[in-house]
């Protein structure tokens, strides 16, 4: 993928997977960000969610990453999405759905509004399974739109389902 700008920017990335061999797949994706132009900067604890809406699924890892690229919004999101389908294909074979899903939370302060990407996250503020890991990485940062941090965004989250440290 060319990189088209000098910039660094620190984006912050949300891993979700509830299927199959959760943490492998997480970090399969790790190793395809890096190798995608992505230099991993800090990563949060795992969390584990229960579904919910659909009960009958798996529960949910999700895990935070900051990562340092030069990669520009939209040739990021073509990475995360080229790898939802790497390893999503390798789990079509097997059980017919995606293992993996990658949210681009936060660009820098950057906000994008396209029809294929939105960021900040539009549904970040609502999602505490997102808020808990971000917090681990980026619990001072300032929402560029919302002007809270992290820690002050989670703590008025109307989420109120569980999140808990997964321990491995
Ligand atoms: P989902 O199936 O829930 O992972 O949604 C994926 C769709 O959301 C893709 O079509 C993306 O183009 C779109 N999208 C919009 N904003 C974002 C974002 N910040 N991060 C990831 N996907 C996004």
């Amino acid at each position: 993928m060319p990189h088209s700008s000098l910039l660094t920017t620190k984006v912050y990335l949300l891993l979700g997977s509830n299927e199959g061999n959760r943490l492998e797949w997480f970090d399969k994706a790790m190793d395809l960000l890096r190798a995608g132009g992505c230099v991993v900067v800090a990563q949060s604890a795992v969390y584990e969610t229960a579904a919910w809406g659909k009960e009958d699924q798996p529960d949910f890892l999700n895990m935070a990453l900051c990562v340092a690229t030069t990669l520009l919004p939209l040739q990021l999101l073509a990475l995360t999405q080229s790898i939802e389908h790497q390893l999503g294909r390798q789990r079509t074979v097997k059980w017919g759905q995606r293992t993996l899903d990658i949210d681009i939370l936060l660009y820098g302060n950057e906000v994008v509004d396209t029809p294929a990407l939105q960021v900040p996250h539009p549904q970040l503020p609502n999602r505490r399974f997102a808020l808990v890991p971000l917090a681990d990485v980026a619990a001072n940062l300032v929402h560029p739109t919302l002007h809270t941090t992290i820690s002050g965004l989670l703590a008025v989250c109307p989420d109120a389902l569980a999140v808990r440290k997964y321990e491995f």
